[in-house]
This record gives structure tokens, sequence and C-alpha cells, in this order.
């Protein structure tokens, strides 16, 4: 049997079943995408069915406001993301679903790693999205990396390209890999329970037991934290937005400080401010005279 059928075997008996599998909708496919962009699986399952729900097609989310869009993202963090989702949906209205990976490209919001998932489960080329979790997988099985790195990515996607059939469900080999990347190939994988343990060029590496687990495989993207603050700015951020979205009326820019942080003094104002600014600048607030409101 050969390696892909081996995995597809074993995702088929053990892959998990989420609701935005099995389809070939491009919408589906790229709401799943983003809202899965820094957010855990079993967070999104809800996030998605809810979604899905309320602006079911292109069209229904097209004509969604930022308003409507930050109510119905809230929760799920990182909001520019469901902005992003709407534009992309209105351009699609405009002109029409791209009909190649090259095309998907050329929509603002729409990388390499979504052009290439988008490709390959709603297009049926053949790709391989090369993320942390398939990047770990593709690296070890045909590099023999224990922890491979972004420097790796040109030769995995060499490698996928001679390993991923032409025919068959070629088009589940990503998903069943992230399956596998979360379940088994973890940081510190399971070499002995896996499928592909016969045929992976790291596996001997691993089961020999020399392989040293580093402390971080990825560098955290450095966040800002204002002097003195306990959390990110990420974090104040969202409070403002969820102040605003939870209020019923407009509320007054200079009470904001106290209602988000505890520790809030007078000299934190222009910090306050900036915040407030990068929110209206990114679409999530509109200002009006010395108040704020959901745009
Ligand atoms: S054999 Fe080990 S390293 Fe290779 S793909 Fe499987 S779990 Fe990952």
């Amino acid at each position: 049997m050969k390696p892909w059928q081996k995995l597809l075997h074993w995702f088929d008996r053990e892959g998990r079943k989420l609701p935005w599998r099995n389809t070939r909708d491009p919408y589906r496919i790229l709401v799943s995408e983003i809202m899965l962009q820094q957010t855990q699986v079993t967070r999104v399952i809800d996030f998605y069915r809810a979604w899905m729900k309320r602006f079911p097609t292109w069209n229904a989310l097209a004509k969604a406001t930022n308003a409507e869009i930050i109510h119905a993202w809230a929760g799920l963090g990182y909001n520019r993301r469901g902005l992003a989702l709407r534009d992309i949906a209105r351009s699609i209205v405009t002109n029409g679903i791209p009909k190649t990976r090259n095309e998907w490209l050329t929509l603002k919001g729409i990388g390499p790693y979504t052009a290439d998932a988008l490709a390959v489960f709603s297009l049926h080329e053949r790709h391989w999205p090369t993320d942390t979790n398939l990047r770990r997988v593709g690296g070890r099985l045909w590099l023999a990396k224990p922890y491979p790195q972004m420097s790796d990515d040109e030769r995995i996607h060499k490698f996928a390209d001679a390993w991923i059939p032409y025919t068959g469900r070629f088009f589940d080999l990503p998903q069943a890999a992230f399956d596998l990347a979360t379940s088994i190939c973890t940081k510190t994988p399971t070499c002995s329970t896996c499928p592909l343990k016969d045929d992976c060029l790291a596996a001997p590496k691993f089961l020999s037991g020399k392989v040293r687990t580093p402390k971080r495989m990825i560098k955290k993207t450095k966040e800002q934290i204002h002097p003195g603050k306990k959390y990110p700015d990420r974090i104040y951020r969202g409070r403002i937005l969820s102040l605003v979205r939870q209020s019923e009326s407009p509320i007054v820019i200079s009470k904001i400080g106290a209602l988000i942080d505890p520790t809030f003094s007078i000299i934190d104002q222009s910090w306050i401010t900036a915040m407030i600014d990068r929110l209206i600048k990114d679409g999530l607030l509109a200002k009006s005279k010395n108040k704020l409101t959901l745009p």
C-alpha cells in the first residue's frame, strides 16, 4: 500500500468529522480557513455553525455592515478577520468566484496558504497547504527533520508534489495530515502508533529516543505590551470593542480607560487614544465628537 493510501485509511477511521469538511463550496471552506487562523478547531466549530446560519452565502455576507460583522464575530478575537472575510465576499459578488489558485491569490486577505487550501479542497488541484501542522508532517516524512522550519517549505512543496497522487482522493490528504499532526505527529510524536511510521524518514530518529524536544518550536511573535500593563495591547483593544459592542448607547471616550483597565490612570490616556484610533482605522469603531459607536 502506498503511504498516501495508508494515511487515507487512517483518516477514514480516526479523522474528525468537522462541519466544513466534505464540501467543495469555496464559501464554506474560506469561512473555516479564516476562522481557524489563530483560533483552535474546538472553539471554531460553534462559531462556524452560527455564522453559516446568519450568513449562508457570499451574497448574504457581502450585504453585512461592519457592525453586524463585529457582533457576529464576537468571541473569536482578531476582529479584522471578520471584516476581511466580508470584503472578500463583496469582491466575489462583483467579480465572480476565482477559478484557479492564482486568481484566489489576487484577492486581498488571501495568502499562499489559504489559496492552496481553497485550490485543493474546492478546485481539487494538487497542493500541500503548508501551515505549522503540514510543515511538521511533511518535513519529518520527507526531509527527516524532526523540527522543520519555514525555510524548509520550498523543499516540502517539491516532495509533496512527487508524493501526492494524481487520482483518487488526493484532495483529502491535507485534512488527513492535519488530523495526524494534531493527534500523533505532535511536537513530541508517538511514531509507534503512526500509519506512516514505515515510510517516514524522521521516525527512526524519534523511535531511537535521541531527539530532544525543543522548548519552543517557533518563536512567538512579540506582542506589544504597554509599560506597566499586565496584558498585550490586543487584549485591551478587545475590551474596548466589547464595551462598545455591548453598550446600548454611545460611550464617552474619556470614560473608557477606567472601564477596561482597573489600573488606569490619566497618564495612560494617550495609550488608550492610540488604541481607539487603531480600531477606528481598522473599521471596527466609529467616532462621533467625543463618543464611540460601532461603525
Ligand atoms: S512516523 Fe512519527 S514523525 Fe513520522 S509522520 Fe508519523 S508521527 Fe510524524
